[in-house]
């Protein structure tokens, strides 16, 4: 019997959380009654009661379900790959437990691998309807940009929602930096990956985690992780600045030639020093983001610590 494991990360999800298990129940029974479905539920140091709802999951249905709860909130990113260390099924998905990633999907995703020989199977929303507008509009042009400046491909709309290969797990999990970013690493590891489109599903219980300004910085994160782009900008603009600023001297100075210096213009003056004292920070601190990425990664801090595994 194969087994498929189900990587699900909780912060403040003592709602979602037996809903989510009641419903992948159903799903499971009606039509993967054929395989052994294994649970495991990452804790992401939630301040509400999700431990003790997975404690009482786990107690409910000890062959099926396990929980590893952190010691604090190290973010989804850490969650889904402290998920991807602990389990052993043959096929393994990672999907949230808000219902967000539709369980019914399941079974589709897995005939995918097993019939159409697909090593991941993944999920792209194609509306984002439900969503404000003006998030929509900076999600696209997100896609729009990233793809442009990085040679990994992030598809536009999908989910962490996918199923894949155990072949594929460990490839992801051979990814070992702590910046992750998993839509990019997902897109680096390669493979054969399908995705199936579906419409946009409302949060079953609570709320969302991510404002405009958390998803913005995730967005940054995520181009600093998978382009250097930003950085040939910065040498650029500043290429592109030196060689105005020659072009302008050589033009004053064959312009004092022949009509003399009248020394006017101290305001255009004050705004030209303005505008490349703006630009040199704003490379620096393009520069400052990698360093700081960098700084990061040589620390080799854990992803994650582990309070609690069952
Ligand atoms: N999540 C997590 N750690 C966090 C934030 C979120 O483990 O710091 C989990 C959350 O419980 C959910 C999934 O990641 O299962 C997606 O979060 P959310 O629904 O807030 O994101 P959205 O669907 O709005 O993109
Ligand atoms: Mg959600």
């Amino acid at each position: 019997m194969a087994t498929i494991s189900l990587v699900v990360p909780c912060y403040n999800e003592q709602e979602a959380l037996p809903i989510f298990y009641d419903t992948v129940e159903k799903v499971i029974h009606e039509k993967l009654a054929d395989y052994a479905v294994e649970y495991l539920f990452v804790n992401d140091g939630s301040a509400d009661n999700t431990l003790k709802e997975m404690r009482q999951l786990q107690e409910k249905d000890p062959d099926h379900v396990h929980y590893i709860s952190f010691s604090r909130n190290f973010g989804k990113e850490a969650a889904l790959y402290a998920g991807l260390q602990n389990v052993g099924g043959d096929y393994i998905a990672v999907m949230d437990v808000d219902l967000q990633d539709p369980p019914d999907l399941l079974p589709k995703m897995l005939s995918g691998i097993l019939d159409e020989g697909y090593d991941v199977v993944g999920t792209r929303r194609v509306t984002r309807a439900g969503e404000p507008p003006i998030r929509s509009f900076f999600a696209r042009m997100f896609y729009r940009l990233i793809n442009k400046i990085s040679k990994t491909e992030i598809v536009d709309g999908a989910r962490d929602y996918r199923l894949m290969t155990k072949q594929v797990k460990d490839a992801i999990l051979s990814v070992t930096e702590y910046n992750r970013f998993s839509k990019g690493i997902f897109g680096w590891v390669g493979f054969k990956t399908k995705y199936i489109p579906y419409e946009n599903v409302e949060r079953v219980a609570g709320e969302t985690h991510w404002s405009f300004w958390s998803l913005f910085k995730y967005s940054l994160d995520g181009i600093v992780a998978f382009s250097e782009t930003p950085l040939a900008i910065a040498s650029f603009v500043g290429l592109l600045s030196f060689v105005g600023s020659v072009c302008a001297l050589i033009f004053i100075i064959v312009r004092a030639m022949i009509n003399g210096d009248p020394t006017p213009g101290w305001p255009s003056m004050v705004s030209i020093f303005l505008a490349v004292g703006g630009l040199q920070l704003l490379c620096l601190g393009i520069v400052g983001k990698y360093i700081g990425n960098i700084y990061l990664e040589v620390k080799h801090r854990p992803i994650y610590i582990v309070q609690e595994k069952k």
